[in-house]
């Protein structure tokens, strides 16, 4: 798009010309927010079924603009993937994980962390590089990282062979993926072979109505089957319910994540959240 000069500009609607304003002033103050550190990290907790347990989080980006106020992931991911800034979202959220996961294995908890990544991430020639770099800055097991990626990723990453190999590298060196957002877009069994995958996260859209919809819940039963049957460890997301919980544990889910387990809350509230579930 051209931005001086009228033409393209003066051609669009108003409100597509307020959606790219917005673009524009959330890009520019992305850059700046990158330059300096501007985000924050919250975690959301996963509780193991069997054990009452939680042993791992989920790191999102969170990010309180100065001029702009907050901006929620929904609207920030998309533009920072188009800009090519995701990567170094991507690169700072490693960068938390590691250092956060470092810090509780010193405090004797051993929680494994995991990250959103964007498939522009793994285009990188250096992602393993940077990845064992940022492990080692921060003496931080590569067990205790895990790499979340959705199925848009997955499917196009069958047809890039060197994201296949960076994937499965990391993996021989100990980090875990984590295919998220499972059943939203068409799984294939080509990729589930091809990519090192050792958990799969059941989407919120299908446990949000899991109580009103049996055929809903026979589905979920055939995805929990599923993941049990390629030896995965399955997670329901967006568990908001005591029912949803308690059906979903009667399933066969290893592990649920969702306001009824926790919010996103900050590391220090995770560390309250696991000694309470201790005594
Ligand atoms: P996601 O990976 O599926 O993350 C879970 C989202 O669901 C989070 O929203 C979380 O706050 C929300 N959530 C958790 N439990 C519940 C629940 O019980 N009910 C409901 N209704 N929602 C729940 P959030 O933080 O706004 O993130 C939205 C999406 O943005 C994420 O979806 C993820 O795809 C993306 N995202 C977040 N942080 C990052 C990041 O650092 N990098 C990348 N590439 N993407 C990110
Ligand atoms: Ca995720
Ligand atoms: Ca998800
Ligand atoms: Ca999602």
């Amino acid at each position: 798009v051209k931005l001086e000069g009228g033409g393209i500009i003066s051609s669009l609607s108003q409100s597509d010309h307020h959606k790219l304003t917005r673009t524009l002033q959330i890009e520019k103050r992305l850059i700046e927010a990158l330059n300096h550190n501007d985000f924050h990290v919250m975690y959301l907790p996963q509780r193991n079924v069997a054990t009452g347990k939680v042993t791992s989080v989920e790191a999102l980006v969170r990010w309180k603009d100065e001029v702009l106020g907050v901006i929620h992931p929904d609207e920030l991911i998309p533009i920072a993937e188009e800009t090519g800034l995701i990567n170094d979202i991507g690169t700072f959220m490693l960068e938390k994980a590691c250092q956060q996961a470092a810090i509780w294995k010193q405090k004797g908890l051993g929680i494994k962390v995991s990250y959103n990544s964007s498939i522009r991430e793994f285009r990188d020639k250096n992602m393993v590089k940077t990845v064992r770099s940022v492990l080692k800055k921060y003496n931080c097991p590569s067990d205790l990282i895990q790499i979340e990626f959705t199925e848009k990723f997955a499917l196009e990453a069958e047809a890039e062979k060197k994201i296949i190999q960076q994937m499965q590298t990391l993996h021989q060196e100990g980090i875990t993926f984590a295919l998220d957002d499972f059943g939203t877009g068409y799984a294939s069994l080509r990729y589930l072979q091809l990519l090192p995958i050792g958990k799969l996260k059941i989407d919120k859209s299908f446990v949000s109505s899991i109580m009103q919809q049996k055929k809903l819940q026979q589905l979920i039963q055939g995805l929990i089957h599923f993941g049990q049957s390629l030896d995965v460890i399955v997670v329901a997301e967006g568990v908001e319910t005591k029912d949803q919980f308690n059906l979903l544990s009667e399933m066969g889910c290893d592990a649920v994540q969702g306001y009824f387990i926790s919010e996103p809350i900050t590391a220090e509230e995770v560390e309250r959240l696991i000694m309470l579930n201790e005594v």
